[in-house]
């Protein structure tokens, strides 16, 4: 048997073992490898679970992604909007400022130019602080609030590196109309050519492939003399190291013997589920954009993301869709809605902002994913900190976003599947 088990096959269980090589073993619960990555087909369309695509700051990683896609993979002009009182503004928000009425450019202009920043608490205090009071009421808080699911003030700032702070001089071009590009490592990105975002942990897949056990869904893990015994309630495997690569959860609820404080711990630590909906429309073109950020609150979803923009290996010929994201929790109201009933509500509002006529609506189809996005919540570092220390502490390591319980993209967990790869692989 491998000495080191891999539990969960996602991107972050499928790179650990590319990186380690034949003596690991990838336990996966479903039949499909690929978690979040995966992508779906109907009707001669295929999306994502929301709008993945292929960026990084970090070069290494991003030519590694490149290397190991090669010629399956294009590349594409990020030209994102925001749709806002019916109409397009450039993304991000701050660089689109001419597109507003009179009013609102300046009522953000102004702000961003005497904003005085307070006592910073919380990720509310934070937006008013970096963007000014115009931005952040007329955007980030009512886009914010709606992608997390959470008042602002309720959420804490370790993540917000993440967002980037616009120059001055780049805001008061914004407002007169001169181009600015805004975040120009997102300016340009890449995308498979067909298949979908799935392409990419496919290529790892297919070289770990024999080291996969699939239909595995973890449910007891248990320390031995050797090492780990890891079970589904039926099959047993004996590893001397375990990694985590699959939901710090259900990870933590099979463990045995967990400290009550570290359980505790572990059920504190908030998320987000999303429900995504793909209507597929027999119309050519309906907008020129990949992904519209939706901060109108009497629309559902946050986010639309346009597959037609890659071309007919997405839609079929004179065809296009669009996906909505809608954040959700279990139980309540958008999630209790029938997948037939959350669609309705998808086709109504995009019908209601002129986006496509529901007569011409060729297909549907609707995923829900449990854990979706990790929320940053005030008490996120302290929960987080008893959870990495009793896991560090038992010489299990963690890996991936839901396992590490961080808001990784791709990248980043490519990184973390090399480093912790690496620290497994000396000790
Ligand atoms: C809406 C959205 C948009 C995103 N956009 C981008 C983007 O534009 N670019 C980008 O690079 N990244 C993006 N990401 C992030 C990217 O999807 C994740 O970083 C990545 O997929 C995480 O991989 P993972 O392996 O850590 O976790 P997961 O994909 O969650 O994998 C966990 C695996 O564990 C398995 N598992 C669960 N329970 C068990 C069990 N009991 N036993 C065995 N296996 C189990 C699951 O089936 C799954 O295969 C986005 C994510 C979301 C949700």
């Amino acid at each position: 048997m491998a000495r080191v088990g891999i539990l969960g096959g996602g991107l972050a269980g499928l790179c650990l073992s590319y990186f380690l090589g034949p003596d690991s073993e990838v336990l996966e619960k479903d039949s499909t490898c690929g978690g979040l990555c995966r992508s779906y087909k109907k009707d001669g369309f295929t999306y994502d679970l929301g709008g993945h695509i292929i960026f990084s700051k970090d070069t290494e990683i991003l030519d590694f992604e490149l290397s190991m896609l090669g010629d399956r993979v294009g590349r594409f002009y990020r030209n994102n909007s925001i749709w806002f009182k019916r109409r397009f503004v450039k993304y991000p928000f701050e660089n689109g400022l001419a597109a507003l009425d009179k009013e609102d450019n300046f009522y953000c202009l102004y702000n961003f130019l005497v904003n005085k920043p307070g006592p910073q608490r919380n990720f509310r205090d934070w937006i008013y602080n970096t963007f000014g009071k115009g931005l952040a009421e007329l955007y980030l808080i009512p886009y914010n609030t709606k992608i997390w699911n959470t008042p602002p003030e309720q959420m804490g700032t370790a993540w917000v590196e993440r967002i980037p702070k616009p120059p001055v001089e780049d805001v008061i071009k914004s407002s007169l109309g001169i181009e600015t590009e805004g975040y120009v490592h997102q300016l340009y990105f890449y995308y498979p050519k067909t298949g979908g975002f799935e392409t990419l942990p496919r290529t790892f897949e297919e070289k770990v492939r024999q080291r996969i056990v699939r239909n595995f869904a973890v449910s007891k893990v248990r320390r031995t003399a050797r090492g780990w015994q890891v079970s589904d309630g039926g099959d047993e495997r004996e590893y001397e190291r375990i990694i985590c690569a699959m939901p710090i959860f259900d990870f933590a609820a099979a463990l045995e013997g967990i400290p009550p404080d570290v359980e505790q711990a572990v059920s504190s630590l908030r998320y987000n589920s999303l429900i995504v909906v793909m209507v597929g429309v027999a119309k050519p073109k309906l907008v020129e954009q990949f992904a519209l950020y939706v901060p109108q609150q009497d629309l559902p979803f946050h986010r639309l993301c346009f597959y037609g923009y890659f071309g007919n290996a997405y839609v079929p010929e004179g065809a296009s869709s669009v996906v909505a994201e809608i954040t959700a929790n279990e139980g309540d109201a958008v999630w209790s809605m029938s997948d037939a009933e959350v669609t309705r509500h998808v086709v109504d509002g995009l019908e209601r902002e002129g986006f496509l006529d529901s007569r011409d609506v060729i297909a549907t189809d609707v995923q829900r994913t449990k854990y979706a996005y990790v929320i940053y919540d005030i008490d996120y570092e302290k929960n987080l900190g008893i959870v990495h220390e009793y896991f560090r502490s038992q010489g299990i390591e963690l890996c991936g976003r839901f396992a590490e319980f961080k808001y990784y993209n791709s990248d980043a967990v490519i990184r973390s599947a090399k480093t912790v790869a690496q620290r497994v692989a000396n000790t």
